[in-house]
């Protein structure tokens, strides 16, 4: 697998150095988080609804096998088709082969994530079947040269208005606008004819309800409603993780998502859509069909990490983070980016595939603080850490350190000596400023910053003071 997340350090390095992305980053930085704040407060007991999220994903994902099941069933019998994917490739070949059955040409997506996963577009492409992303974000990435995605709930936070004014006047052959409604006029127009000629509407599906067979869809724009219900085939593509028990389950997840993804009460639009076209409906699919994918999680299921199968992907995690606000979701390598994505990516792709991302990451517990089922992101990434070490995946060199750095630190003499050279060494470095501008021992470190000098004695030639009568 050629996964960009393999080379995280350069990606990094090269987001850092681009003064675009770091200036559009800075204008998307806070916009989410000071609106969830505001929104969270709405909830009598935020707390309390976190809580239930919390415990009624367990209880699905413990139970997942019987769940699904329940779904199968009551989904068929409102006349769909479920299909299973165990991976990126299957989920290709039923998408094609379900296209060339009703003699498809041209299909409309809805964001699916899990299209991202698989790389459908391409192989819809290679089919002969057009994909038309109508997502205005993921529209907008398409005709940029099939661009990926940087956010999982705003594709193109990476990119300025200007950027958008500049694609869209080269592209459509248009005058060049700069005034938001107008360039989404502009989108829609062009759009409009794709959903009057698709055969096929592929969306992804935020919860699979168990008890009526339903899919439920959460956005922000009228393009999920088109490319579910004007298409005569709708797929679903989805997670086996997303599927819930009942619809009042969906309403609790429901007083979670907006608020912590986008800061809204509601979103624009939630649809929850059963079955196919009835006698008598005026929309709505002749032939629906579900993909249930796997593409890793099943081995999840049941490992120290299974309390990220929770996960609803709202993005809150990435909003809040440090490294993700300052480096862009493209750094990250795959689907998925941010805290989230620092521990997706290793599970489901590999943990030597994305060997520096759990070491993405402060620590700081700001991901986990705002999670709204309550995943304890920075306890996965130092687990996965640790995965790395027993599986000797680490450099010699790191592996060394840290054996020296245990050995001294278990030794209390050993460790008072070290300490005490380590702050004589830093102060002669520092040469009497208040900071170091390059570490001999780790020049890396301070490439980007300083390291503070230490101003005085170390705590345990305090503490003896101390103790002194
Ligand atoms: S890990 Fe939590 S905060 Fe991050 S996307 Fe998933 S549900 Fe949201």
């Amino acid at each position: 697998m050629d996964l960009r997340a393999r080379r995280f350090k350069a990606n990094s390095e090269a987001a850092l150095a681009n003064p675009v992305l770091q200036a559009n980053m800075k204008t998307a930085k806070g916009k989410f988080v000071d609106k969830r704040a505001i929104s969270i407060r709405e909830i009598d007991d935020f707390e309390g609804t976190r809580e239930a999220a919390q415990a009624l994903r367990n209880q699905v994902i413990e139970n997942l096998d019987l769940w699904l099941e329940k779904f199968e069933e009551t989904a068929t019998a409102r006349g769909a088709t479920v299909l299973w994917a165990k991976d990126g490739a299957e989920i290709c070949r039923h998408v094609v082969d379900i296209g060339r059955q009703h003699g498809v040409k041209k299909a409309v997506k809805s964001k699916s994530m899990l299209s991202e996963e698989a790389g459908l577009n391409l192989a819809l492409e290679a089919a002969g079947i057009q994909p038309v992303e109508t997502d205005l974000g993921e529209y907008i990435l398409q005709i940029n040269d099939n661009e990926p995605p940087s956010h999982i709930i705003a594709p193109v936070v990476h990119k300025s208005l200007d950027e958008v004014a500049d694609l869209f006047h080269a592209v459509h052959k248009t005058p060049r606008k700069t005034e938001i409604p107008a360039l989404t006029r502009e989108a829609r127009e062009v759009l409009r004819s794709h959903f009057l000629t698709a055969e096929m509407g592929i969306s992804g599906g935020n919860f699979l309800v168990a008890e009526t067979g339903s899919v439920a869809l959460v956005t922000n724009e009228g393009n999920g409603r088109m490319v579910t219900t004007l298409p005569r085939v709708h797929v679903v593509i989805t997670g086996i993780e997303k599927v819930i028990p009942t619809l009042e389950d969906l309403s609790t997840l429901m007083r979670l998502l907006p608020r912590s993804a986008t800061g809204q009460s509601i979103s624009n639009y939630v649809s929850v859509l059963t079955g196919t076209k009835a006698a008598g409906d005026l929309d709505g699919p002749e032939h629906l069909y579900f993909i249930l994918v796997d593409n890793g999680r099943a081995d999840v299921v049941g490992s120290e990490f299974q309390d990220m199968l929770r996960c609803i992907r709202c993005g809150a995690c990435m909003n809040h983070c440090p490294v993700y606000q300052t480096i862009g979701g493209h750094a990250y390598g795959w689907v998925y980016p941010g805290p989230m994505g620092s521990v997706l990516t290793p599970l489901y792709t590999g943990i030597e595939n994305a060997i520096d991302l759990p070491h993405a990451a402060t620590l700081c517990n700001q991901c986990g603080v705002v999670c709204p089922v309550k995943i304890p992101l920075p306890e996965l990434l130092r687990k996965l850490r640790e995965k790395q070490v027993e599986k000797r995946l680490r450099p010699w060199s790191e592996r060394v350190a840290f054996r020296l750095w245990a050995w001294v630190a278990s030794c209390p003499t050993l460790y008072g000596i070290g300490t005490r050279f380590a702050v004589r060494y830093l102060k002669w470095l520092a040469g009497g400023k208040p900071s170091i501008p390059v570490l001999g021992a780790a020049p890396e470190w301070t490439k980007g910053r300083d390291f503070p000098a230490p101003e005085g004695r170390t705590f345990r030639e305090l503490y003896a003071r101390r103790r002194q009568p």
